[in-house]
């Protein structure tokens, strides 16, 4: 197969996934938590049928899960893989309906719409002339381009096509999960049934340009404070009105002003104060606490614990109590001996197809942070795309492809070991 037929088909993969409208919306209370979501799981559903693919589930809350059997004769066996991707694409007031096509790039400025006079321009996005004489998806000016994560998902589903359709080439079973409301607090995948994803790791292609791999990611806790005061008259209130919203501001003044996101960078971690309300008789503050190292993580939650116990004695009329949620994990906490073949197969992969490898500590999580928290290590690595989340991704083909041989170099490695 050459190369070309390759990016055709990714492309044209990549061109029916993107017309089908799925951003996430974040006020909606179900999961999913948009139409269009079902609407492209179903026609996964239906491609996979096709192909032939086992074990082929739709959850009720659109958690798109199926089976590529293995092809080892008896007696040889392989660690199950799998591979997570996301069917919503971001919601950032852009429009939701992608119009995504083929350029080719020479160089300079590409104008992505001509009549709203959208440009994306080699000043303001340098990178784009690495890929002068190449194919690149944009899409027209109005929206993101949606790689985050169909180009994700049409390099799995093209992958798991292509290994469906033959039989000799050997490989392990191999999990695929196609999950809802990623970029919302990744909410799909936390209702995955993980009887149906039975891997010993996996993998998203949740990531960036051509080389990208995550393996570090947050450890993320969402913490919420509710106080309750004493109400009483101003005019006979001394020494009887408790008020919650000074005892909120009481705790929000004990924590480290410079240990905030608009103080820290690279794997530096913060407590994030994101929220109060409050009035007369309650108060309630929201925090969220990120860190890529444990103990600082449980260091953290403690000390929120700690903070308020100690402003509660200065009020002991008050009622405070402290709630916390761990969200998802640091992928690499979940890295054992028995699954670093994950990452090993990463480096082997990358450097067999000549791709040089940028690692990144993500200051964020991936689904992968959610099932690595249950104790199936899902590193990242990259779609071959730029600029997500703006009208300015795109995505050339060669890169594309890199982010689908890398699926297919995975599951052939993952079967020699
Ligand atoms: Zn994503």
């Amino acid at each position: 197969m050459s190369t070309s037929s390759i990016q055709d088909s990714l492309a044209e993969r990549f061109l029916r996934y993107s017309a089908i409208s799925s951003q996430s919306n974040a006020s909606a209370t179900t999961v999913p938590t948009s139409e269009g979501q079902w609407e492209l799981a179903r026609l996964l559903k239906s491609e996979l049928e096709d192909a032939g693919a086992e074990e082929i589930h739709l959850s009720e809350t659109c958690v798109l899960t199926a089976k590529i059997p293995s092809t080892l004769p008896q007696g040889r066996s392989a660690p199950a893989i799998g591979f997570c991707t996301h069917l919503d694409t971001v919601d950032v007031n852009l429009s939701p309906d992608v119009r995504a096509r083929v350029i080719d790039y020479h160089s300079g400025d590409v104008c992505l719409n001509e009549s709203e006079g959208v440009w994306l321009r080699e000043n303001d996005h340098p990178e784009i002339s690495r890929y002068a004489g190449e194919r690149i998806l944009v899409a027209d000016g109005t929206s993101v381009l949606g790689a985050d994560d169909k180009a994700g998902v049409a390099s799995v589903m093209e992958a798991a096509v292509r290994l469906l359709e033959d039989p000799t080439a050997p490989r392990g079973d191999v999990y695929l999960s196609f999950v809802p409301d990623e970029e919302i607090g990744l909410r799909g995948v936390r209702t995955m049934d993980l009887a149906r994803f039975p891997v010993q790791y996996a993998y998203t292609l949740d990531s960036c340009e051509l080389g990208e791999v995550v393996e570090s990611t947050f450890n993320a806790a969402s913490a919420t404070i509710d106080i309750v005061g004493v109400t009483a008259h101003p005019m006979n209130s001394k020494g009887n009105m408790v008020n919650p919203i000074l005892i909120a501001h009481d705790i929000i003044a004990q924590f480290d002003r410079h240990e905030t996101p608009e103080h820290t960078e690279g794997r530096e971690s913060y407590i994030w104060v994101n929220e109060i309300e409050g009035n007369q008789s309650t108060a309630r503050v929201g925090i969220s606490i990120r860190d890529h190292d444990l103990d600082g993580y449980e260091e953290k939650k403690q000390r929120i614990h700690d903070i308020a116990a100690r402003v509660l004695k200065r009020h002991p009329r008050a009622k405070v109590t402290v709630e916390i949620d761990d969200v998802y994990g640091n992928i690499e906490d979940a890295k054992t001996e028995e699954n670093a073949a994950a990452t090993d197969n990463i480096v082997k992969a990358m450097a067999e197809l000549g791709i040089d490898p940028i690692n990144l500590s993500m200051r964020g999580g991936t689904d992968g942070s959610w099932l690595s928290r249950q104790g199936i290590f899902t590193p990242n690595f990259f779609t071959g795309a730029h600029n997500f989340h703006s009208v300015f991704e795109f995505l050339p083909l060669n890169a594309f492809e890199k982010s689908f041989e890398m699926v297919n170099t995975l599951i052939r490695r993952a079967a020699q070991s």
